[in-house]
């Protein structure tokens, strides 16, 4: 048989199935099945990707073994990761000028290769930049540069009393009939300024050494404090009257220096209001739209991680007298494995393209992501330890890490399950919104 081509017009394709070799391969870059990029995201990609192996990784392993009053100690790497960060350049001014569609592309490869980094190092990333970047996304000016990105931020909400709660300020998920009780952060307004008093849960990231906060709190007008009409603030944490508790010993996400915050009697002046009661459910809906879709990007760039230190062990380890790769049921939890990266990375890019395009972002799409990209990882890295047998236990090998660092993602900004509750009313009905 000859092999001309047929006499239909030609697919416009790059190399057309007629020129393919014999015998095609198509061998997949370290960056997965992604769709092109644009110049500037092409670019930045493979800088970050080695920031992520040759700087991140191994910081974010030496700051897991150590006591957490330490990791924020002055000469800490913690704040050589940090200041290695923003050596690299991805500054939000130059995030806010490119179009729509290229922000969506650099943000997700960002925070995928940060969390392919540390998990925990690229939430302290993300917590640290959200106060400047959300004052960008209300047009606040004043705030924008009081608080540039160049210092560590954090983002105040969960507080002892209100966990799930907090995530959920018009009562979707609360039981029939109950109440959610007194707040325990209260803004209470007068005339030109507002005092505070309460206190953080001791999750806050970053907030054991954060410059400054976005801080939820119920806001008081002089008859009691009220949870559904609350407040989003943005305040320096260097106020009298503020304090920060003891740095929170956890399981995993240990480079993130999570710690309550106090606050006695503290004064700001009104500037400092991102969003008051009118604007409050704006505020919310706007700040956990961005921040749960970056939540995926983070998480798959964990999961690309594991997958492929355990691609990596897989052809190192032998067993059976060939390396582990040539047994099909390894071959087989690989293929899985890949497959969830790929999806998780798909639909995470996906969200954040549509809501950064839309006049009004999926707040349900996002959740989507959070969820997806968190569980993903979860699932990965605990595969990976698999693969990885006895070795994947010891501290010797970095899969136990980022399994822990992992865990601890499916109840960060909101546990999956009360987000999966949430996104499931959104979906029957977008007016609840
Ligand atoms: C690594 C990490 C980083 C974090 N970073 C921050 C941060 O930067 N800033 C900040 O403020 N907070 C932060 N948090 C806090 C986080 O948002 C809360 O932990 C989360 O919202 C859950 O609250 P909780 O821990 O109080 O659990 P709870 O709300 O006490 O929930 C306990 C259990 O009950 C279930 N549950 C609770 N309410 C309901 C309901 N209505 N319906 C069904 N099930 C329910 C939950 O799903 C969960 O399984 C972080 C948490 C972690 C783990």
């Amino acid at each position: 048989m000859t092999s001309n081509p047929p006499e239909f017009p030609q697919m416009s394709r790059q190399s057309p199935a007629h020129g393919w070799p014999q015998n095609p391969k198509s061998k997949i870059d370290g960056f997965g099945i992604q769709p092109p990029l644009d110049d500037i995201t092409r670019e930045f990609q493979p800088q970050l990707r080695k920031f992520a192996v040759e700087v991140m990784r191994p910081i974010g392993q030496r700051l897991d073994r150590l006591p957490a009053d330490q990791i924020i100690a002055e000469g800490s790497e913690f704040w050589t990761f940090h200041k290695r960060y923003q050596e690299l350049g991805v500054e939000l001014s130059m995030l806010a000028q490119m179009e729509p569609e290229a922000r969506a592309n650099l943000f997700c490869v960002l925070l995928e290769e940060l969390g392919y980094g540390d998990g925990g190092l690229a939430i302290s990333v993300a917590a640290g930049m959200l106060p400047t970047y959300v004052s960008m996304l209300f047009g606040n000016q004043f705030l924008m540069e009081r608080f540039p990105e160049t210092e560590l931020g954090c983002w105040g909400i969960t507080e002892p009393d209100h966990g799930s709660d907090s995530i959920d300020p018009q009562g979707m998920v609360r039981h029939p009939g109950a109440k959610y009780g007194r707040p325990n952060t209260v803004a209470r307004f007068y005339k030109d300024k507002i005092i505070l008093n309460g206190q953080k849960s001791a999750w806050v990231s970053n907030g054991t050494c954060a410059k400054h906060c976005i801080l939820y709190c119920a806001a008081d007008f002089g008859d009691g404090p009220s949870v559904e009409g609350g407040c989003v603030l943005v305040i320096p944490l260097d106020l009298p009257g503020i304090s920060r508790g003891k740095p929170l010993e956890k399981l995993g996400q240990r480079g993130d220096p999570q710690g309550e915050i106090f606050f006695n009697d503290v004064e700001v002046s009104l500037d400092y209001v991102l969003a008051g009661p009118e604007d409050y459910l704006r505020a919310v809906y706007c700040i956990h739209s961005e921040a749960n879709a970056l939540m995926g990007a983070i998480w798959t760039g964990a999961a690309r991680s594991a997958y492929h230190l355990a691609h990596a062990y897989a052809h190192e380890r032998k067993q059976g007298g060939v390396p582990i790769f040539n047994h099909q049921l390894v071959a087989y939890k690989l293929f899985h494995m890949f497959r969830s990266v790929e999806a998780a990375s798909s639909l995470t890019r996906r969200v954040v393209h549509y809501n950064m395009t839309s006049d009004v972002p999926a707040l349900q799409a996002a959740m989507c992501a959070k969820t997806l990209g968190t569980q993903t990882a979860f699932e990965v890295s605990s595969e990976a330890l698999g693969i990885f047998g006895g070795n994947g236990l010891t501290h010797e090998y970095p899969m136990e890490k980022i399994m822990r660092d992992s865990r601890a993602s499916l109840i960060e900004d909101g546990t999956n399950d009360v987000l999966a509750i949430k996104g499931g009313y959104y979906l029957m009905d977008p007016d609840l919104l």
